[in-house]
């Protein structure tokens, strides 16, 4: 196989041919260097990279462990050891994490080879990867268009054959939105399966670690290894992992898939739509029972979303006073002028505006209004999910109401930013696990086609089934493996 070729293997296949010596992991890390060096200037997925110290680790790395000899691009919000930690901020400024997130000590102990930090929303607050401090990443099938958010550097990355595949993180929907808008799978696991240790908090009720891959298999194989609980996260999972790779295939028929009414009358671009019911008719097909169910509150999943998310977040980012590492504003003239001109230099704009509405809605005053109200409303959500999973085995939606929009388009409407995660923030607030796959493409007009991403959701610890059913849809289909002209 010619050098030029590795970097658009999946996991698996890599793990084939350094395993029969075909190819050794210093030659791959090479590979993907070279073609990072080579594209990346155009799409800017990537904000740092080590190139020594992940050679070095090919030269060590045991090919016969689980992940041996597999690099992977990581969201730079997720702790690498003496790598830069930026969360896409000013504020954290040259800092260097000090230690390895949980599912890094785990994806090195399985041979895993850390390869380049991605860029992200800063502090993953975001739907496009615009409000990165550092530059906006591009969609690798149309560099006019966002490649989604927050986790746009690992979806365009994988996209893009510029990683093998990568982690991102998703509180609302930074993992499934991104991978939809860039054609690759994007997992967000059950709230507590994965560590969030080493993962910089934004919400943490939410949020969760997750694979962005090229196919449903590599995502199995990632979570295998970074999945379980851990002493450092107390929310994290007792539950034993099952082998997820090994039971990938099912028969469908029987399996019955619920459709959500509400998701159908949201406001969803036609072309999505269009691809919404090929893939429900494919699905049928291949024996599922397509069943149409009912989630009540769904119309209320972005507001709660709102509240609970920037208050948590108002919480989170106190920490960063500029007192013990980051950035810090020059000349202060006492404490007070200190921790002002360094929030206020240091944050961006979405930042400091969830900031201000989360301190809002746990003021006193406010607080049984919104933040309390939210919270009682996010028990609803739950309780529909509960519901709904009584009837059906998962549930199908588009990822995104909409394919890939232009860069600058939303920018400057929160609102409007807000909005393309309708689909995407009930699962986080219910703590149930779900994934993106690729179902398709948007003909956008005679311009560049843009990819389509299918929902799936299961409930709590379902990951299994979740897998089995993407996996029978991407067996049987061959989005996924379709690559942008680069
Ligand atoms: N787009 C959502 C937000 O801006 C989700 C972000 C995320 O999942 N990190 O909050």
């Amino acid at each position: 196989m010619s050098p030029s070729e590795l970097p658009g293997l999946t996991i698996a296949e890599l793990q084939k041919i350094l395993r029969t010596r075909e190819v050794s992991p210093r030659e791959v890390i090479r590979a993907l260097h070279g073609r990072i060096e080579e594209i990346d200037p155009q799409i800017g997925a990537y904000l740092s990279r080590d190139l020594e110290a992940a050679l070095a680790a090919a030269d060590t790395a045991d090919v016969e462990l689980p992940l041996g000899g597999i690099p992977l691009a990581i969201k730079d919000a997720i702790s690498v050891r003496d790598q830069p930690l930026t969360c896409g901020s000013k504020i954290l400024g040259n800092y260097r994490a000090l230690y390895d997130a949980t599912v890094v000590v785990r994806l090195k102990a399985a041979g895993a080879i850390p390869f380049g930090k991605t860029n992200l929303d800063e502090f993953a607050m975001g739907s496009s990867t615009e409000n990165s401090n550092f530059h906006p990443t591009r969609n690798p099938w149309n560099r006019d268009r966002i490649p989604g958010g927050s986790s746009g550097g690992s979806a365009a990355a994988v996209a893009a054959n510029l990683a093998i595949a990568s982690l991102g993180s998703d509180t609302g929907g930074s993992i499934r939105q991104p991978a939809a808008l860039c054609g690759v799978v994007g997992l967000k696991p059950t709230y507590g399966r994965v560590s969030r240790y080493g993962l910089t908090a934004f919400a943490s009720s939410l949020e969760g670690i997750g694979p962005l891959t090229k196919s449903v298999r590599d995502s199995a194989l990632l979570l295998q290894v970074m999945a379980g609980a851990d002493p450092q996260d107390s929310t994290s999972l007792e539950a034993p992992v099952p082998d997820y790779a090994a039971e990938l295939e099912i028969d469908l028929r029987g399996v019955r898939l619920g459709l959500p009414n509400e998701y159908l009358r949201a406001g969803i671009d036609p072309e999505v739509k269009v691809a919404l019911d090929a893939a429900v008719a494919h699905f049928s097909s291949l024996g599922a029972e397509i069943v149409e169910i009912s989630l009540p509150h769904t119309d209320y999943a972005i507001d709660v979303y709102y509240i609970i998310a920037t208050a948590e977040a108002s919480a989170n980012l106190a920490r960063f006073d500029g007192v013990r590492y980051g950035y810090r504003a020059a000349n202060p003239t006492n404490l007070q002028d200190h921790y002002r001109r360094t929030r206020a230099e240091g944050f961006g704009a979405e930042v400091k505006r969830r900031i201000i509405l989360g301190t809002y809605v746990l003021s006193s005053g406010y607080y049984d209004e919104f933040y309390l109200r939210a919270q009682k409303v996010r028990t609803l959500v739950r309780q529909d999910f509960a519901a709904a999973f009584e009837k059906v085995d998962a549930l199908l939606s588009p990822t995104s109401p909409v394919p890939a929009f232009k860069l600058g388009e939303r920018a400057a409407d929160p609102l409007q930013m807000y909005l393309a995660d309708v689909f995407t923030v009930a699962a986080n607030l219910a703590g149930i696990c779900g994934i993106s796959i690729p179902c398709g493409f948007a003909q956008n007009a005679g311009s560049l086609p843009l990819p389509i991403g299918l929902q799936i959701l299961c409930p709590a610890l379902g990951e299994m089934r979740l897998f089995q059913v993407a996996h029978a849809y991407e067996q049987s289909t061959d989005w996924h493996r379709r690559r942008p002209p680069l």
